[in-house]
């Protein structure tokens, strides 16, 4: 058997050899690409030749050929400039999104598809007892598609960019254009707004998901009352560090937060850096969206991403909204039982986490306040003369080259003697219309101006 396999290469070395030239190979070889070259040029080069005249009709053709298609795309050009507008879409932008929604949706109904590069977009629904579930949706891919819409005729063009990456995502940027007549340029408007709306309809009923990662507000920013903002930290960093005991007593894994208080001091900014710093998301659910019912919501408590608050805003307005609204028809379908319900949840190990935030804690149903549903209630107040302080020297100390560190310690000290006398003279200013006063002005006028703001 060795025999053979020797045998047989043998002959693959043969074959092999003429490939690696031997000199006189070599020098043949060289010999001939003079020999040729030489001859080409003898042949082209004589006056009068044939083959001379008939190139040279060639090239004339070919420069009049050139001539002619730059004249034509500069001309078509012109005319793509009067004729027709274009809108582009980036994917930075939200309106993307809804667009190749509401364009897979258009082709699904319509069966327009006609185009060849389709890409697929798969959602995984995640459910919490390990099972889940994929859909496929077919949009365009990237390259041109033609589709009409409202009787226009319009070509819709996805590109990527290869180059570069959306930093956060590592997704990378893409735009769609959309080209059509000038005539139907209104038209742009109608099909966003129509993307739009589609997206929101899709919308109702489910968590708003605010990504703790977009949101980089240091907790610092946010000033609350002395001991407030620490207090609460506190309390969550705790709770998620007892996962284990409560499993152990069988006690279901959830904490309620209140925080009440006036317009403006901060509460909703609190939960959203406090989320940022624990790396957490937020779910925001709308109680008084039409269409909500008690079983929705009750299901999308249950349904909460991994990491994330719950956050309900002004829970107060909620109820009320139904009660004083019911004549004109619009009812909100959740009931205060089934919003308890839901609060409550099914007992089981899910960490849950609930943010409720009202303007007005002396309407809400005491049921709601009891330990189990809201576990800790903290009063975030108007501006305190010490909150006024920190926030002025956020905007002022150390930046303003105008005014000395003394300067701004006076005034600071200023502004504290004013907001204590105001505050005891019952009159209050909230902190938002302080930030929104020192953005506007400089750290001196700011402290002589102040007064306008209480209420
Ligand atoms: P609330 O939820 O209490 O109505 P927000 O959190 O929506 O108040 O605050 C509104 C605006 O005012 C935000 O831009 C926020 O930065 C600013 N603001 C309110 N309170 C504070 C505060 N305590 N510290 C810093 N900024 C504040």
């Amino acid at each position: 058997a060795t025999d053979q396999v020797l045998s047989t290469a043998e002959p693959k070395r043969a074959i092999g050899r003429p490939v690696t030239y031997t000199d006189s190979n070599a020098d043949r070889h060289e010999a001939d690409m003079v020999g040729r070259g030489s001859s080409v040029k003898n042949e082209c080069f004589p006056k009068r030749s044939p083959y001379f005249q008939a190139g040279f009709g060639l090239m004339a053709m070919g420069v009049g050929l050139t001539a002619l298609r730059q004249g034509v795309t500069v001309g078509s050009t012109a005319l793509q400039r009067k004729l027709l507008v274009s809108l582009e879409i980036n994917n930075k932008d939200k309106a993307y999104e809804w667009f190749l929604a509401w364009m897979a949706h258009q082709a699904a109904a319509a069966g327009w598809i006609k185009s060849h590069q389709l890409s697929v977009e798969t959602t995984v629904e995640q459910r919490k007892n390990g099972s889940s579930s994929a859909a496929f949706r077919l949009v365009a891919g990237p390259g041109n598609h033609y589709f009409r819409y409202k009787g226009a005729w319009m070509q819709m063009k996805r590109e990527r960019e290869t180059r570069s990456m959306q930093m956060m995502t590592g997704t990378p940027w893409e735009t769609v254009t959309l080209t059509t007549l000038s005539r139907d340029r209104t038209l742009f408007n109608q099909l966003l707004q129509e993307a739009r709306d589609m997206a929101m309809q899709s919308q109702q009923g489910k968590l708003v998901i605010h990504t703790g990662m977009g949101n980089r507000r240091p907790v610092k920013s946010v000033v609350l009352a002395t001991g407030v903002a620490e207090k609460i930290e506190e309390d969550i960093k705790a709770f998620l560090s007892r996962r284990q005991w409560y499993a152990d007593r069988g006690i279901p894994y959830r904490r309620g937060y209140l925080l009440h208080g006036p317009p403006g001091s901060g509460k909703t900014s609190f939960i959203q850096a406090l989320a940022g710093s624990l790396s957490y998301d937020i779910c925001v659910l709308n109680l008084s969206e039409r269409g909500l019912t008690d079983d929705k919501l009750f299901h999308l408590l249950s349904n909460v991403p991994e990491r994330s608050f719950i956050l309900m805003e002004d829970v107060d307005a909620a109820f009320n909204k139904r009660v004083q609204t019911s004549e004109d028809g619009y009812q909100s379908s959740v009931t205060f039982s089934g919003f308890l319900n839901a609060l409550d949840g099914v007992a089981s190990g899910e960490e849950r986490i609930i943010f409720l935030t009202t303007n007005h804690v002396e309407k809400l149903d005491p049921a709601l306040i009891r330990p189990g549903r809201v576990d800790l209630a903290e009063l975030i107040d108007d501006a305190q003369p010490d909150q006024a302080r920190t926030l002025f020297e956020h905007f002022y100390a150390g930046g303003e080259p105008a005014a000395s560190e003394v300067d701004i310690d006076k005034l600071a000290e200023k502004l504290v003697q004013i907001v204590q006398s105001e505050w005891d003279a019952g009159r209050r200013v909230s902190m938002a219309a302080l930030q929104g006063h020192f953005i506007r002005t400089d750290a001196r006028t700011a402290v002589e101006t102040c007064h306008v703001l209480f209420r």
